[in-house]
């Protein structure tokens, strides 16, 4: 038995070696990646990542917020089966696909854009680039060309291509991109109470300069978690009507469920002229993105072939039939599966369990959640550093795998997820911040008793 264990524990650290070896992951510092205890998945059930070793680990951030109805769900997986029988690929530059046609007919019935149209691409970051290249030409096909920048908020993400960085508020190290960032417009970030009436001000006073203003509705995610109350979004598309502005809703984490409704934008009673949607568009299969543009916009880029008025941009794998057809087969079962009543129900549960077992710590600053995201901001004594990853790490430790934002502790569970795995996750993070509180506070002690130690040595 030991040694079966050992030759076991071998064997993931040999595949983390290998993995270094030649694989860049993003966000990561390769030099100490390795140190860093990584986890190397080989297969999956359910709710339930498995390593190379068979270990198990809960996906408490569905896959980094894409993961929607779980992991080998039967339906999508027959979905894509299907589909490779059919064809993997064929282009959307000047063709067609029936099974995009299929799955783009089901969701202009979902999306809260007038009439929409959709231009696809595989990243949330590209969908975001496309809706700024669109906004920005669709002044300039009308003959106006003094309306070339953008309002965006403070605390901002909207992805990592220059243009959506540009757009985005910074931080997370990549302030060394910034000469190569354009400047916008920015608005307050949603930590502030009054960032939409801000918002509103420099809407109204540079409606003549902005192509359209850019925001998470409802939860910026990447800032942290950081929320503002549905009701308090109508006037930003008030003042973008009246100021014949462009609304783009960047709903790539927001999307498909993950707030209690299909998409933010509803509860906050926007319809934008543009939106960016992908994450959880696939249910987590395959990279899929989407810009979605209302009639207004598109009507906007019609004109004569090979004319200025074409929107020249397009990505090769655009509207990948095989991440179609999973996502059909993933909006269907949205409806079949009545998804929406599950995340509300879970979301309920999370908020009372998170009251009662995380709220109370003395190491909790804060709490934020909508629907099935959640950021639990923690409170770290002074002088006490990357608790964040240390929390982490306990809770890895313990069989559910989580990702902090800085010292924000985020929950994403599946929206699938069962009672007992909600309750599994509040736990594990509960045990795991009094762990951490604990090893710290017994190792201000030992410094305590060994420098007062070396006094009495001194003396
Ligand atoms: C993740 C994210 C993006 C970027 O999506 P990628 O697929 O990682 O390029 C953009 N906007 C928001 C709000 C996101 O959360």
């Amino acid at each position: 038995m030991l040694n079966d264990s050992e030759d076991i524990t071998n064997l993931a650290a040999a595949w983390v070696e290998r993995d270094a070896a030649v694989v860049w992951h993003g966000f990561t510092q390769m030099a100490t990646y390795e140190s860093n205890s990584p986890i190397i998945v080989e297969r999956a059930e359910g709710r339930e990542l498995i390593d190379v070793d068979g270990h198990r680990y809960l996906d408490a951030i569905s896959s980094l917020w894409v993961t929607t109805l779980g992991h080998r769900v039967p339906e999508l997986d027959a979905a894509l089966r299907a589909q490779i029988d059919l064809v993997g690929h064929s282009t959307l530059l000047g063709n067609g696909n029936r099974t995009t046609i299929e799955f783009a007919e089901a969701l202009a019935k979902v999306v809260p854009v007038k009439q929409p149209h959709f231009l696809f691409a595989s990243d949330g970051a590209a969908a975001v680039e496309q809706a700024l290249k669109i906004a920005f030409q669709f002044w300039t096909n009308q003959g106006i060309t003094q309306r070339q920048s953008y309002l965006a908020f403070g605390g901002a993400y909207h992805g990592d291509t220059l243009g959506s960085l540009s757009v985005g508020a910074g931080g997370f190290g990549t302030e060394i991109f910034d000469p190569l960032r354009f400047g916008v417009l920015r608005a307050p970030g949603f930590e502030d109470p009054n960032c939409i009436p801000v918002a509103c001000a420099l809407i109204a006073e540079h409606a003549n300069e902005l192509a359209a203003v850019i925001i998470e509705p409802l939860v910026q995610g990447a800032a942290g978690m950081q929320m503002r109350p549905a009701a308090e979004f109508a006037a930003l598309g008030e003042a973008c009507a009246e100021h014949d502005v462009l609304l783009i809703c960047d709903e790539v984490a927001t999307g498909f469920g993950r707030t209690g409704k299909m998409f933010a934008s509803e509860q906050c009673g926007l319809h934008p002229d543009l939106m960016a949607i992908g994450k959880g568009i696939t249910g987590g299969y395959l990279p899929l993105a989407a810009t979605v543009a209302n009639e207004r916009v598109y009507q906007a880029f019609l004109g004569e072939d090979l004319g200025e008025r074409t929107l020249y941009h397009g990505h090769s794998y655009s509207g990948n039939p095989l991440a179609a057809a999973v996502a059909l087969a993933h909006l269907e079962l949205f409806t079949s599966l009545d998804v929406l009543t599950k995340v509300n129900e879970r979301a309920a549960q999370l908020e009372q369990l998170l009251d009662q077992h995380i709220a109370g710590l003395p190491a909790v600053r804060s709490i934020r959640q909508q629907g099935l995201m959640v950021g639990v901001e923690l409170a770290p004594p002074e002088g006490a550093v990357r608790w964040g990853r240390k929390v982490t790490a306990e809770s890895v430790s313990r069989g559910v795998l989580i990702r902090p934002l800085g010292d924000v502790m985020v929950l994403m569970p599946i929206l699938t997820s069962t009672a007992e795995e909600i309750t599994r996750i509040v736990l594990t993070l509960a045990e795991s911040i009094v762990a951490v509180t604990q090893s710290e506070q017994q190792q201000v002690e030992t410094s305590r008793v060994e420098s007062s130690q070396d006094h009495a040595a001194d003396e």
